[in-house]
C-alpha cells in the first residue's frame, strides 16, 4: 500500500473530497449552483448522433427550478439563496450542467459565462461537456477566463471501454476523451472526469482500471462517479422492462466504488459518488437511500476496510 498520510486525504472521510478542496483553496464554504443555459446536445440533434446516450434524460440532472426560460441571473440568484440558507455557503461556482455546455458559437458562450461571472460572490464556472465538443475557440475562451477565475471543465467519459461507449450510443471514443484532456491540460483549468459504473457486461476489475487511466492523465483534478440508473423516458428504462438491463445491487456498487477509490491517486478530488434522479422518474435500481446516504455508504466501506482513497494507488 502507498502512504496513508497523504496531505490531500480528509482524515475522517478517507477521501480527497471536492468540498474540502474548494474550502482549502478559497478559504470558505463554496457551493456549485446549477443553471440551464438552453443548450442542446450534438448526440441528440444529429450532428454527432441521434437518440442520445441510452441513459440520458436531462430532467434527472438538475433541480426543477433551473429552466432555460428563466434568465440565467435569476437562476443563479435563486440557487445562491438556497445554498446560503441550507449550507451557509459564502461563495459560488456557476455550474453549466444540462446537455453540452460548449455546443454554441464562442460569442454566445462568452456572453453566458461572463454574465455568470459578473454576479456577486461568484468565484468561477464549471462547464459540463462532451470530449468531442470542445473547439479550439472554446478552449481559448475558457483559458482566458481561467486567468482570473476558477474554471472547472467537466468532461464526460462514462466508460473507458470503447465497446461499451458504442453500446450506450455515446458517439465518442476513449481516444476522444484522452485527446480532449491533453488539449485542455496546462491551461489553468481544473479538469473533472465523469464515469458511470454498472453497464452490462463490464466486470468490476475492468471498471477499476479506469482509475489507472485517470491517474495517468496529469490534467485530471477531480472525478464524478455515478451508478448506472434507468429513468423514465430513456432507452435504458425500456431495456430494463424488456429484461435486457440488470441493475447493480447496492452492495456491488459500494464495493466497486471503494475499490476504485483505493486505486485512485490522492491528488484527484471526489466530486460525486452517486447519481440522483427525482423519485417519480426513477425506474431502477431502487436502493431506497438518499443521496448523502449513498455517499456515506461508500465512505463507510472504506472505513470498514481500514482503507482510504489511494491506498492501492501505484505511482
Ligand atoms: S452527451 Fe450528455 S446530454 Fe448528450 S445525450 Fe449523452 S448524456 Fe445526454
Amino acid at each position: 500500500m502507498s502512504s496513508l498520510s497523504s496531505q490531500h486525504i480528509h482524515p475522517d472521510l478517507r477521501i480527497n473530497s471536492y468540498g474540502h478542496y474548494l474550502r482549502n483553496r478559497f478559504g470558505c464554504r463554496v457551493s456549485k449552483v446549477n443553471v440551464d443555459a438552453g443548450f442542446t446536445c450534438p448526440n441528440r440533434d444529429g450532428s454527432k448522433g441521434t437518440g442520445g446516450c441510452i441513459y440520458c434524460n436531462n430532467v434527472s440532472f438538475s433541480p426543477r427550478d433551473t429552466l432555460a426560460e428563466i434568465p440565467l441571473e435569476e437562476q443563479v440568484t435563486a440557487g445562491m439563496a438556497y445554498h446560503r440558507q441550507r449550507l451557509t455557503s459564502e461563495k459560488f461556482i456557476v455550474y453549466f450542467q444540462k446537455y453540452t455546455n460548449t455546443y454554441a458559437s464562442v460569442e454566445h458562450l462568452a456572453d453566458l459565462y461572463q454574465r455568470a461571472l459578473a454576479l456577486p460572490d461568484v468565484l468561477g464556472i464549471s462547464v459540463g461537456t462532451r470530449p468531442d465538443c470542445l473547439t479550439d475557440e472554446a478552449l481559448e475562451l475558457l483559458t482566458r477566463i481561467a486567468r482570473d477565475h476558477y474554471v472547472c471543465l467537466e468532461l464526460g467519459l462514462q466508460s473507458a471501454d470503447d465497446a461499451i461507449l458504442e453500446r450506450i450510443n455515446r458517439g465518442h471514443s476513449l481516444e476522444d476523451f484522452t485527446r480532449a484532456v491533453e488539449r485542455a491540460s496546462g491551461r489553468g483549468l481544473d479538469i473533472c472526469a465523469h464515469l458511470i459504473y454498472g453497464f452490462s457486461g463490464e466486470q468490476p476489475d475492468e471498471f477499476i482500471k479506469s482509475a489507472d487511466l485517470l491517474n495517468s492523465l496529469p490534467g485530471i483534478r477531480s472525478v464524478k462517479l455515478h451508478q448506472l440508473h434507468a429513468v423514465e423516458g430513456t432507452e435504458l428504462a425500456a431495456m430494463y422492462r424488456r429484461g435486457e438491463f440488470t441493475p447493480l445491487t447496492l452492495e456491488q456498487y459500494v464495493a466497486t466504488a471503494a475499490d476504485f477509490l483505493e486505486r485512485l491517486a490522492p491528488r484527484i478530488s471526489i466530486q460525486r459518488l452517486y447519481g440522483s434522479s427525482p423519485l417519480e422518474i426513477r425506474v431502477a435500481p431502487q436502493w431506497g437511500l438518499k443521496n448523502n446516504q449513498l455517499w456515506y455508504a461508500v465512505l463507510n466501506e472504506l472505513k470498514c476496510r481500514g482503507s482510504r482513497q489511494g491506498a492501492r494507488y501505484k505511482e
